[in-house]
C-alpha cells in the first residue's frame, strides 16, 4: 500500500478567548488524526462550527496547530526550514468557498492566475503567460478571460479561475472548503465534474470539506464525519452511506430525505449543537443522542476500529456484535 501523502497525528487546535475571567481558550479541533493517501479525496462532513475549516487551514499552514503533529509526504510541517516550508506549501493549495471573496477585485484574471508563479522565482513574463493560457485552458477557459476582472464573470467561472491559480504551482494536495455551496445546483455539477476530471488527469489528492452530503457522496472516495471538533465516524463513502454506525452519521443521513436536498445540515438536523466553548461532558454529542447513558455522560468513546477502512467512537459500538450481524 502506498505511503499517505498527509498524515494528521492527534491534532488541536486551541483559540484564547479573553473575558471578564482572565485569559481562556476553547478547543476547536481535538485529537484529530487523518490520513490522505495519493490520488485520494477525503471528505470531512459536518456542520457550520464543527472545526472543519479550521482544520483545513492549519494543513494550509494558515493556523498553528496547538498540538500533534501534521506531516506532508512523511515530512512534519512544524520541522521544515523556511525554504522547504515554502517548497511544501507550494505542493498543497486552498479553494475557498467564495471565489468572490478570495480572488482579488483589482487584479485582472491573468495576473490573478500568474500572481503565485510570480512570487515563486518564474522570471520569464512570456513563459508565465503561456502557462497561465494552459492553466486556463484546463479549466475551459479561453485566453479572452486574460484581460477581464473577476466582477465581470459568473460565480462558476470565477471559481474556475480560483482553480487555475490553485493549480499554478503544480501542487499535489487541495483543500476544497466549500468549493459549490455558492454556486447555483448546476453550476456544482459542473465544477464538480471539472474537479474529478482534474484529479485523474493530474493526479490530485483532494481534502473535500463540505455540510452538503450529496457533494461529499458524489467526490470523496472516503469519509470522516466530525462533530465539536473530534472525528466520530470514518469510513469508505459506500460502506459509511451503506451502513452508518455513529448516531450522528445517522441523523445527518436520516435527516436529508433526498441527497440533492441543498438545505445546510445546521438546518436540516434537529436540536442546535452544543457550543465548542462550552462542550458538554463525556460524549460531546450526548445531548443529542437518543442512545445516551451516564456512560455517555462522563466518558469520551474512544475512535474503535470496525475493519480497517471504518471506525467509530460510540460507547455502543460493539465490535462483536458487529461480527455476530456479519455472520448471520
Ligand atoms: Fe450516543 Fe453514547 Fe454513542 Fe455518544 S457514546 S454517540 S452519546 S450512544
Amino acid at each position: 500500500m502506498s505511503k499517505p501523502i498527509l498524515s494528521l497525528r492527534e491534532v488541536v487546535k486551541e483559540f484564547p478567548i479573553r473575558g471578564a475571567r482572565g485569559n481562556l481558550s476553547f478547543r476547536a479541533v481535538n485529537h484529530v488524526s487523518l490520513d490522505i493517501f495519493p490520488g485520494e479525496t477525503v471528505g470531512l462532513v459536518g456542520e457550520s462550527g464543527c472545526g472543519k475549516s479550521t482544520l483545513g487551514y492549519m494543513v494550509m499552514d494558515l493556523q498553528p496547530i496547538t498540538q500533534g503533529e501534521i506531516l506532508f509526504e512523511g515530512q512534519k510541517l512544524a520541522d521544515a526550514s523556511k525554504v522547504e516550508r515554502r517548497k511544501l506549501q507550494a505542493k498543497i493549495q486552498i479553494v475557498f468557498q467564495d471565489p468572490q471573496s478570495s480572488l482579488n477585485p483589482r487584479f485582472r484574471i491573468g495576473q490573478i492566475v500568474e500572481e503565485p508563479l510570480r512570487l515563486n522565482g518564474w522570471r520569464d513574463k512570456r513563459e508565465r503567460k503561456n502557462l497561465v493560457l494552459q492553466l486556463l485552458s484546463k479549466v475551459s477557459l479561453g485566453e479572452e478571460y486574460l484581460r477581464r476582472y473577476p466582477h465581470e464573470l459568473s460565480g462558476g467561472q470565477r471559481q474556475r479561475v480560483a482553480i487555475a491559480r490553485a493549480l499554478s504551482l503544480n501542487p499535489q494536495l487541495i483543500v476544497l472548503d466549500e468549493p459549490t455551496s455558492a454556486l447555483d445546483v448546476s453550476v456544482q455539477a459542473q465544477i464538480l465534474n471539472l474537479l474529478r476530471e482534474l484529479q485523474q488527469n493530474l493526479k490530485l489528492s483532494y481534502l473535500f470539506i463540505s455540510h452538503n452530503l450529496a457533494v461529499i457522496r458524489h467526490l470523496s472516495s472516503k469519509v470522516a464525519v466530525m462533530y465539536l471538533g473530534q472525528i466520530v465516524e470514518i469510513s469508505g463513502t459506500d460502506d459509511l452511506f451503506a451502513k452508518p454506525l455513529h448516531p450522528y452519521t445517522k441523523m445527518l443521513l436520516s435527516s436529508v430525505p433526498n441527497l440533492n436536498d441543498e438545505r445546510p445540515l445546521e438546518v436540516a438536523v434537529e436540536s442546535e449543537m452544543p457550543s465548542a466553548m462550552h462542550p458538554p461532558s463525556g460524549c460531546s454529542f450526548h445531548p443529542r443522542c437518543p442512545q445516551a447513558s451516564e456512560l455517555c455522560r462522563q466518558f469520551n468513546p474512544e475512535l474503535q476500529r470496525v475493519n480497517d477502512l471504518h471506525w467509530v467512537s460510540c460507547h455502543n459500538f460493539s465490535q462483536k456484535e458487529e461480527e455476530t450481524k456479519g455472520d448471520a
